[in-house]
């Protein structure tokens, strides 16, 4: 198992299949983009199927996500789903994607084995998207959740960021557009994680006033049925249910006391927390002939030395090296 010095055991991983995407959300990245990883770097699909692998069978791994950069820029992605799907004992596995292109692929990647999907919306605003993403998609994010639900990658979910002077507005519309559609909406407090360093805690809309706005058109109460256990959003029943909503409220209500998340990057490194200030470098054992149990006792050394929580709230608080688009969200 992959267990920490506090008692917390890593069972779910977030594979980063690739830093690359086709945004430039303002909250991810500058609107050039960033400079890639040269594709050398980045681990083939067999590199990647060969690391689920020992993470399920050696490692105790029982929920595979699998995430960017934005991952339905993998040609390969089909596969890897499933080689996934057909470990022992078989995990959950999930996908976290902006949606452009999923209208084609969806029903691809259900028949390979994707359990679940959760799809980034932040506005419903064609004007607003543009600003915020510097891409004129919004059509192609809205299908491609269309297209999820119809393949029954269900409950289809959405991750919200919103944003001051842009989208803090938002809240109401995007949780009715999630109501009426059958999805399950989520909103994300923004975390210090952009390549641009501009992330500021005064200017972030915080939990309590997402709850504030969205009070005034929905009721919403405590979620007893479903048990939080390590999830990072906390539930609420709308109107009184079974409709739901969720906030992942990262920075004012931390949650990393129950993390059981642990993340390889597309280039091969582990990192033990969203966080972490080091990685441990998978990718040159794969490529020097080292054997699944020489991997298993790297990848279990970069757990065991997991810190208590992110310390963002720590005025010593210093953000990653890498932007959430080359660790993983
Ligand atoms: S910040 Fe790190 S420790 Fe906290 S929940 Fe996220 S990954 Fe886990």
């Amino acid at each position: 198992m992959l267990t920490d010095s506090y008692g917390r055991i890593a069972t779910d991983l977030r594979v980063s299949l690739t830093d690359r995407c086709n945004l430039r959300c303002s909250y991810c990245m500058p609107p050039e983009g960033l400079d890639w990883l040269p594709k050398p770097e980045v681990l083939t699909g067999d590199e990647v199927a060969r690391l689920v692998r020992i993470g399920v069978e050696a490692l105790g791994i029982r929920e595979v996500r699998f995430t960017g950069g934005e991952p339905l820029l993998r040609r390969d992605l089909v596969a890897i789903i499933a080689a996934a799907a057909a470990l022992s004992p078989r995990p959950e596995i999930s996908l976290t994607t902006n949606g452009i292109g999923l209208d084609r692929r969806a029903a691809a990647l259900r028949d390979a084995g994707l359990d679940r999907i959760n799809v980034s919306l932040d506005t419903l605003r064609p004007e607003v998207f543009r600003k915020l993403t510097h891409r004129d998609r919004l059509d192609d994010v809205l299908s491609g959740l269309a297209a999820a639900a119809a393949a029954g990658l269900t409950p289809v979910k959405v991750n919200a960021v919103l944003m001051r002077d842009l989208n803090e507005d938002e809240a109401p519309a995007l949780l009715r557009y999630c109501l009426d559609h059958g999805y399950e909406l989520r909103f994300i407090e923004q975390m210090p994680l952009d390549a641009q360093h501009g992330w500021k805690r005064a200017e972030m809309i915080t939990a309590e006033e997402i709850f504030g706005a969205l009070a005034r058109e929905f009721a919403l109460s405590d979620d007893s049925e479903r048990e939080r256990g390590a999830a990072p959003a906390e539930t609420f029943l709308v109107n009184g249910g079974p409709a739901r909503v969720g906030v992942i409220a990262s920075v004012t209500r931390p949650f990393c006391g129950a993390c059981d998340r642990v993340r390889l990057t597309a280039d091969g490194q582990i990192r033990n927390c969203l966080f972490a200030r080091s990685e441990r470098d998978l990718r040159s054992l794969l490529r020097s002939g080292a054997t699944d149990e020489e991997v298993a006792a790297r990848w279990r050394a970069a757990v065991a030395a997991k810190l208590p929580g992110h310390g963002i709230n720590d005025p010593s608080f210093l953000q990653p090296d890498r932007p959430m688009s080359a660790i993983g969200g």
